[in-house]
């Protein structure tokens, strides 16, 4: 499986992803919003784009699907209850449905409610497991839930369904937020480690060269997977006294997201 990354280079920071067929160059592209450039980024990897695939009904992981179907005659995937939305949706995803992609890619679409009620994220198998994960997961954070969304859901999503992946597994959000993310981490854990060392480095980084995190990492450094941790905890109680001394772990994630809406 082939995966581009290709940087949007916008306030919102957004990136989409080429995934492709090694054998045959059909590739499918992720979240397309800058249309040219996903274009400009296939023909120059000698990739045919296919099929285009929209995690959620967000303008900002959308409008660049006109675009790309204009130029390639794509076919366009997205969850089947954010279909009306986004308009132009070829094919209505449900959990467990695959897309294929040329003659090697198989992804695995996961229902993954929380940033909206109709947000999918895609898994590949295998070897090198890899999570398209829209704006569910980003490093070392969780998407809001502004814009048609529900933390509890979230809580769910994450609990349920992303904690369980392979500590292999790859992580592709659709933004790059990782600098502000473990500041947020080290905020509520001081004493983190792995999330101090993880900042330094990616405070040397362009956005664009940001470096790819597994799941195993996320647990380490992200405070939304970090739901039990004694000084996450703590730290929480001091801002919310009422949530107890011993805070089920879905409280603390509601708490969390709370807190970092105003952060
Ligand atoms: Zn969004
Ligand atoms: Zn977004």
């Amino acid at each position: 499986m082939i995966v581009e990354r290709i940087w949007a280079a916008n306030s919102l920071r957004n990136f989409h992803y080429l995934v492709a067929c090694a054998e045959t160059g059909e590739a499918l592209i992720v979240d397309p919003l800058n249309a040219a450039q996903c274009l400009e980024a296939a023909r120059a990897k000698g990739l045919e784009i296919r099929q285009v695939l929209n995690t959620h009904e967000h303008r900002d992981h959308t409008d660049g699907n006109a675009g790309v179907v204009a130029a390639t005659g794509a076919r366009v995937l997205a969850h089947a209850n954010g279909a009306s939305v986004i308009g132009g949706v070829d094919r209505g995803l449900a959990r467990g449905d695959v897309i294929r992609i040329g003659r090697t890619v198989e992804l695995e679409v996961l229902d993954t409610p929380g940033h909206t009620r109709s947000h999918v994220c895609l898994l590949a198998h295998g070897d090198a497991p890899a999570l398209f994960c829209g704006d569910t997961l980003f490093n070392a954070g969780a998407g809001n839930c502004h814009n048609g969304g529900d933390p509890g859901l979230l809580y769910e999503t994450f609990v349920n369904q992303l904690a369980r992946l392979p500590d292999a597994t790859r992580v592709y959000p659709g933004h790059e937020y990782m600098a502000r993310n473990l500041a947020f981490t080290l905020d509520r854990e001081p004493g983190n480690r792995d999330a101090a060392a993880a900042l330094e480095a990616a405070k040397t980084r362009e956005p664009a060269e940001a470096r790819v995190t597994t799941m195993g990492e996320e647990k380490r450094v992200n405070a939304f997977l970090r739901l039990q941790n004694p000084e996450v905890i703590a730290r929480l109680r001091e801002r919310f006294p009422e949530i107890g001394e011993k805070p089920d772990a879905r409280t603390v994630f509601v708490k969390l997201r709370e807190l970092r809406n105003s952060w």
